[in-house]
């Protein structure tokens, strides 16, 4: 599809911009110029004379959520296997399903995950996933931006030496063909692990990422034990300090889940400025543990937030993670006043945007018209007595429910909770048959 719209200013009943002072600015207007980029924010009162259609939308209107961790094709495997032990889920069930995907399974995976995430207001998306052909090509016809990062494991892309060099050759020729810093697709690289692939070839990942001032963007510290034996090949060396030693961290590095750092590793987090993708419920789901993310925070360390993958979450449904943040954050340092609502509206809009360098996330002039409108005539905003009970009822009484309306690039891609880019119920049926096809292909 055309992300083309003649630009128009929309007027909401309160606009909720997520910029540096948080500012909330009741009866606000945005105005959304041709190319889809943000022109002027403020009062309606204030607005300069435009030409351009005004819509009155009511409700509240804040930027798009930003996803910064997924797999969404694997749409395909929800709730396979659930309640299984992780190798046993992983071994037995995941990659024998997987071990089956072809190209259009991925394209439907992607296009029913991305209805999924549109409908509940996440307007970006970075991927971790291969068949980034298929991913991408679902993405844009569902007109969600994307950060498509074509993933290396080592069962798949190394060779018996461990070099990756052929994937990540061929990866370099999608981001030449694909990156568009302009546009609604951007390519990164995605090497798993370090305890997947080897410090080594991660670093040559890093380095083809590097030289193209590129994201790079791997799982990192998940487990509690999974760099254990290669901490033991070196030294004891925490897998961050090993990476940091062979340069992998020096660019632009967004890190998943990043639970098991001591304060050496936090050290290095800060001083290379790697981003950190928070999964907070599928590190629940999968007994993880529980990310320092307040100390983080307190360090100036950029948290956004992700879902994963939809078979370890089990949806794409991001508001989950901005209140699931907050709960597991508090309970675990015992403090209510630890990570504020505030702190968790920001991490899934403005630092995602900032963990993904792109310009989104904020209701500000400059950036993308990623926006959602929510309906906040509903009895979970009632009642209102301050600005600060408005903030207070997004996070912790909100949710997808109530988006009615979304922005990518200033086109509506959902109107009245519809999502007008994809056939719902074609993709419904389209995955439904192919995952049926997986499972008796798979004999799981
Ligand atoms: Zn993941």
């Amino acid at each position: 599809m055309q992300l083309q719209s003649d630009g128009a200013r929309y007027v909401a009943d309160v606009l909720l911009t997520c910029d540096g002072d948080f500012s909330m600015i009741e009866r606000g207007a945005v105005d959304v110029g041709p190319e889809g980029r943000i022109a002027w924010v403020g009062a309606a009162a204030d607005a300069p004379a435009t030409d351009t259609p005004v819509i009155n939308l009511g409700g509240l209107l804040m930027p798009g959520l930003v996803n910064t961790h997924a797999h969404t094709p694997m749409t395909l495997v929800r709730g396979a296997g659930d309640g299984l032990p992780l190798m046993a889920w992983l071994t037995e069930v995941m990659w024998p399903r997987e071990g089956q995907l072809r190209p259009d399974d991925v394209w439907w995976g992607m296009a029913l995950g991305s209805v999924e995430m549109l409908r509940s207001g996440v307007t970006t998306t970075c991927e971790m996933y291969a068949y980034e052909e298929a991913v991408t090509d679902a993405a844009r016809g569902a007109g969600i931006r994307l950060v498509m990062c074509p993933g290396l494991l080592s069962v798949f892309h190394a060779d018996t030496d461990g070099s990756v060099a052929r994937r990540v050759d061929d990866i370099a020729r999608f981001h030449a063909a694909e990156h568009d810093s302009d546009g609604l697709v951007t390519i990164g690289f995605a090497p798993h692990s370090a305890y997947d692939l080897g410090v080594q070839a991660c670093a040559e990942v890093a380095a083809a990422a590097r030289e193209r001032d590129t994201l790079l963007h791997l799982h990192l510290a998940e487990t509690r034990t999974e760099g254990d034996e290669l901490s033991a090949a070196h030294g004891g060396a925490s897998v961050p300090q090993l990476l940091s030693e062979a340069g992998v961290l020096e660019g632009r590095v967004l890190a998943a889940h990043s639970v098991w750092l001591d304060d050496a590793d936090l050290d290095i987090y800060e001083s290379t400025g790697v981003a950190v993708a928070h999964c907070p419920v599928s590190n629940m789901k999968l007994g993880s543990g529980v990310a320092r993310v307040p100390e983080m925070l307190e360090r100036g360390i950029t948290v956004a937030l992700a879902t994963d993958g939809p078979a370890s979450n089990d949806d794409l449904d991001l508001w989950e993670e901005i209140k699931i943040a907050s709960l597991l954050a508090r309970v675990t340092a015992l403090d209510p006043t630890v990570m504020s609502a505030q702190q968790v509206i920001t991490m899934a809009t403005r630092s995602g945007a900032e963990a993904l360098g792109l310009h989104t996330g904020v209701l500000e002039p400059g950036r993308w018209a990623d926006m959602i409108r929510l309906d906040i005539d509903d009895v979970a905003f009632v009642p209102v007595t301050s600005p600060q009970e408005l903030i207070a009822h997004v996070a912790w009484s909100g949710g997808s429910r109530h988006v009615t309306d979304v922005w990518v690039s200033g086109e509506r891609v959902v109107a009245g909770r519809v999502c007008l880019t994809v056939d719902e119920a074609r993709a419904r049926f389209e995955v439904q048959h192919r995952a049926q096809r997986l499972a008796r292909e798979s004999g799981t």
